[in-house]
C-alpha cells in the first residue's frame, strides 16, 4: 500500500477516536431496538459529507417494527469515476443490553490510554467506525477510483437481522448484480479472517400431564417428571452423540468444533408469582412442562439431521413410556454459511493482511451465526467475510472496550483491501 494512505489513515486518528465515541453516546439498546433513526441520520450527515448518497430505509413490518421502535437503517453509496466491483462494508447499529458489572458509564465512549469504552465499542461501532475513516481516507487518496463503494448501518443483527440485512436483501441490496464482495467488521480480531458460521435450530418442546391433587399425585400425570425423562434421554444419548462430531470448519473457539446445544430455560406448573408475593403455591400436579433449546449444528450435520434427531428422541419416548406426549414447536432456524477460502474477497483481504501487518491471517469461523446468514441466503451473495477490529471475547460483556490501534489496523487492511479492488485495472467479469 502507498505510504501516503498509511500516513493518510494514522493522521484520522482523532477523527477515529472521536467518531467512535460519538456512535457509542447514541445508545441503541435492542431489544427494544432505541434510537436507530438517530444514528442513521448521524451517519448519513457524515457521509454525505464525503460524497455517499445515502438511503434510510425502515424494515416496515420486521419482527420488532413499530412506530415507537422503528427499524432503520442506512445504505450509503459512492459511485467511482469508472466502472468496476462494488465493495460493501456492513455493520449492525444495534448493542446489547448493559448488564450488571461495569464500572465505566456504559454510553460514556471513555478514552483511557489506547481504548475506548463503552456498550457496542468493540461489537461494533468500532468497527463501523474503522470502515468509515477507511473508505474516506482511501477515496481523498484515489479520487478516481474504479467501481463503488458502499456503507451500511443495520439494525437488529442482535436479535436475528430481520428488521436489518435480512430486510435489505429481500429488496435487493445484496444483489450480486449490485454488490460483489462484502466486508463484516465484526470484532474477529484485525489478524484474523472469519468465513462464516455454524447452523443454529432453536425449538420449544412442551410435556404434558394431567393436572391433579398434589396429595393424590397418582390421580394425575406429572409433566415435569416426562420432562426429567427428556433431560435425561439427552444426556444419555444426545449430548454424547454431539460431542463425537467434529466440524471441519475452522471454528472458534475449539469446544464449538463440536455441535453443541444449550437449555435455554425450563419451566413446569405453575408460574412463577412475582417477588413480593408472599402467599403459598396451591397443591397441583403440573399438567405441562417447557423447555427452550438452542441447539447449534455443524455444516456437516445439516439442518434435517438435526431437527430428526430431537424429534426420533421425542418419538422414542412416546413408544416406551407409559403416558408420554408432546409437543415439538420449531422457533427459528439458521443454515450454516461458509465462504470459499479462494473467493476474491478473501484472497484480497489477505494479501492485505499480509501487507499490513506482515504476517498471514488466521482463518476461523464463527460459533454463533452473524448477518453473513442472511447475505449468503437471502442475497445469494458468496462473496462474504467478517473482518473487522476488537477482542472476540469482550462482545457483550461489561466494560467492554476496543483499542484505537487495532482499529487503526483493521483501517488500513481495509483501505488496503479498497485500493487492491478499485484501484487496479479493471477486473475481468470471472473476477467480480
Ligand atoms: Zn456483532
Amino acid at each position: 500500500m502507498s505510504q501516503a494512505l498509511t500516513n493518510r489513515i494514522h493522521d484520522l486518528r482523532d477523527d477515529l477516536i472521536a467518531l467512535t465515541q460519538d456512535l457509542i453516546r447514541i445508545p441503541t439498546l435492542n431489544p427494544p431496538g432505541e434510537n436507530y433513526r438517530d444514528i442513521c441520520d448521524y451517519l448519513e450527515q457524515r457521509l454525505s459529507r464525503q460524497g455517499f448518497d445515502c438511503q434510510l430505509v425502515r424494515a416496515h413490518g420486521a419482527p420488532g417494527d413499530s412506530d415507537r421502535y422503528p427499524r432503520w437503517n442506512i445504505v450509503a453509496r459512492r459511485d467511482g469515476k469508472h466502472a468496476g466491483p462494488c465493495v460493501h462494508f456492513n455493520s449492525h447499529i444495534d448493542v446489547v443490553e448493559v448488564g450488571a458489572g461495569w464500572t465505566r458509564d456504559p454510553f460514556g465512549g471513555a478514552l483511557e490510554g489506547d481504548k475506548i469504552y463503552g456498550r457496542g465499542a468493540c461489537d461494533m461501532k468500532g468497527g463501523l467506525a474503522a470502515s468509515i475513516i477507511a473508505a474516506e481516507a482511501f477515496i481523498a487518496e484515489h479520487p478516481d477510483f474504479h467501481g463503488a463503494i458502499e456503507i451500511s448501518g443495520t439494525a437488529d443483527e442482535e436479535s436475528g437481522g430481520y428488521g436489518g440485512v435480512a430486510y435489505l436483501a429481500e429488496k435487493g441490496f445484496f444483489d450480486p448484480q449490485r454488490v460483489q464482495h462484502v466486508i463484516i467488521p465484526e470484532p474477529l480480531g484485525h489478524d484474523r479472517i472469519c468465513l462464516g458460521h455454524r447452523g443454529g435450530w432453536w425449538a420449544e418442546i412442551e410435556t404434558k400431564g394431567e393436572i391433579a391433587h398434589g396429595s393424590m399425585p397418582f390421580l394425575g400425570d406429572c409433566a415435569v417428571r416426562h420432562m426429567g425423562a427428556v433431560l435425561d434421554a439427552f444426556e444419555t444419548d444426545l449430548f454424547p452423540a454431539m460431542a463425537a462430531r467434529r466440524t471441519d470448519m475452522p471454528v472458534i473457539p475449539d469446544g464449538a468444533r463440536h455441535s453443541t446445544m444449550n437449555i435455554n430455560s425450563i419451566h413446569g406448573g405453575q408460574p412463577e408469582q412475582p417477588e413480593d408475593y408472599d402467599g403459598l403455591p396451591a397443591h397441583c400436579v403440573p399438567d405441562s412442562c417447557r423447555i427452550v433449546i438452542d441447539r447449534r449444528f455443524l455444516i456437516e450435520e445439516g439442518i434435517e439431521a438435526t431437527e430428526q434427531e430431537v424429534r426420533d428422541l421425542l418419538e422414542n419416548l412416546r413408544q416406551t413410556r407409559p403416558g408420554f406426549e408432546y409437543e415439538l414447536r420449531e422457533l427459528n432456524r439458521v443454515i450454516p454459511s461458509m465462504t470459499d477460502r479462494a473467493a476474491p474477497v478473501v484472497t484480497t483481504v489477505q494479501n492485505a493482511i499480509h501487507e499490513v501487518l506482515g504476517k498471514n491471517p488466521d482463518f476461523v469461523a464463527s460459533p454463533g451465526s452473524y448477518d453473513q446468514k442472511h447475505i449468503d441466503r437471502i442475497g445469494r451473495l458468496k462473496n462474504c467475510i467478517a473482518y473487522g477490529p476488537g477482542v472476540l471475547e469482550l462482545a457483550h460483556k461489561p466494560d467492554e472496550w476496543i483499542d484505537v490501534s487495532d482499529m487503526l489496523k483493521s483501517a488500513c487492511v481495509m483501505a488496503k483491501s479498497l485500493h487492491a479492488l478499485l484501484v487496479s485495472e479493471p477486473k475481468s467479469p470471472a473476477d467480480r
